[in-house]
């Protein structure tokens, strides 16, 4: 059986990096006798330059016909942002997909490699610990979609709201993956929410407890957002994964892709129900670096690994990569000018394959 993959390389550095999350498919497919059907469609200013729409209709049937969407990413530089042929920052695109697959789920690991520790913006004696989080956030419901939001009134009198709110659908459904996650990790949860101020919060916090008795296996911790983004920077070691509502968990995976100090070596997965799954790094299309072959391909490599791992359930190939990413951190021979080298993006690639084919 053939696994069938949209391929959407997408603006800037995702072209570059996406070239080499293919070189490792295909080494993977040769080496554990898959296969994998990669088809290519057009995203973000690159299909507006073709469709005049930054995400058309032939884009979304391919990814409807597929089994997984392996995404680069979309977005040109600040100066040139309010040009028709980008999306002005909003990145409706993905919010496009997102609804479209219903991909409720995003996890997004931060890990950070001992080798690195010298990248990260936490205190040597904290990152030489090691950090190994993944952060689970709900997606497509809680504030940034709630209705009744809007503006109304003039004056003194104007005001704007918002509105946060999640069913118990909504938490039980993703929380169900947080803590699956955790049971193929270190089985450890920590349930961030606002549970001392926010109705929302109170209930998110009873649904999570609930599922909390359904795996007794799995350490379960509660703390407030404020307090979790604290421990974060004062002992992260202390957390496997952590899960969170949208707004919550934005903030804190962006606090947390930082303590681990590159940008470049971070995947991240989109979860619908099934199998069904989007996976792109955690960075944008680095319009500083695009063109010059230099930005770092290993998030786009992990997150193929993500996809094999997520939506295939090849847990032996995926790690495979994993392991391969790692020993190549590890040894710092061949390392892109993000992480201190002077190596290219094929350079990674290649030396990340050569890994495969010896292992
Ligand atoms: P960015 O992540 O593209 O870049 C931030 C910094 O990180 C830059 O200095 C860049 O060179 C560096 N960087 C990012 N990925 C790297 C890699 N793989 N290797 C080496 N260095 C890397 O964020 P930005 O500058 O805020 O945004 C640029 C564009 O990307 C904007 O148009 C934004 O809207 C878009 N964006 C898209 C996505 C997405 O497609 N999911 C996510 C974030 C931003």
């Amino acid at each position: 059986m053939a696994y069938k993959v949209a391929v959407l390389p997408g603006d800037g550095i995702g072209v570059e990096i996406m070239t080499e999350a293919i070189k490792v498919l295909k080494q993977v497919a040769t080496k554990y006798h898959l296969e994998f059907e990669l088809k290519e469609g057009l995203i973000g200013g690159a299909a507006w330059e073709k469709f005049r729409d930054h995400c058309p209709e032939e884009t979304l049937e391919l990814c409807r016909n597929s089994d997984a969407i392996l995404f680069g990413s979309i977005g040109g530089s600040v100066e040139e942002e309010h040009l028709p042929k980008w999306e002005n920052g909003n990145n409706k695109s993905l919010i496009r997909l997102r609804k479209e697959f219903d991909l409720y789920a995003n996890l997004r690991p931060a890990k950070l490699y001992p080798a690195l520790a010298s990248k990260s913006s936490l205190r040597a004696d904290l990152a030489e610990k090691g950090v190994d989080i993944l952060i689970v956030r709900e997606l497509t419901g809680g504030i940034y979609f709630g209705q009744p939001k809007g503006r109304e009134g003039s004056g003194d009198e104007e005001r704007a709201f918002d509105t946060m709110v999640y069913s118990r659908r909504e938490i039980n459904r993703i929380a169900k993956v947080a803590f699956d996650a955790a049971r193929s990790r270190r089985k450890k949860l920590a349930c961030v929410d606002k549970a001392n101020v926010l109705t929302t919060m109170v209930f998110w916090r009873e649904v999570v407890d609930a599922m909390a008795e359904s795996y007794p296996d799995v350490e379960y911790q509660k703390l407030y957002v404020d307090n979790a983004a604290m421990q974060l920077v004062r002992d992260p070691a202390q957390f496997d994964v952590m899960l969170a509502g949208n707004l919550f968990a934005d903030i804190l995976s962006d606090e947390a892709a930082a303590i681990t100090g590159s940008i470049g070596l971070l995947p991240s997965a989109s979860l619908a129900d099934g199998s069904f799954g989007m996976y792109e790094p955690s960075g944008g299309s680095a319009p500083d670096i695009a063109g010059k072959g230099i930005a770092n391909p290993i998030a786009q490599i992990l997150s193929a690994a993500f996809m094999l791992k997520y939506s295939f359930h090849l847990d032996q190939a995926s790690s495979a990569i994993e392991k391969a990413v790692d020993e190549l951190i590890a040894e710092g021979k061949v390392r892109t000018p993000d992480l201190g080298g002077s190596h290219t993006t094929s350079d990674v690639g290649d030396a990340i394959v050569e890994k495969l084919l010896t292992a």
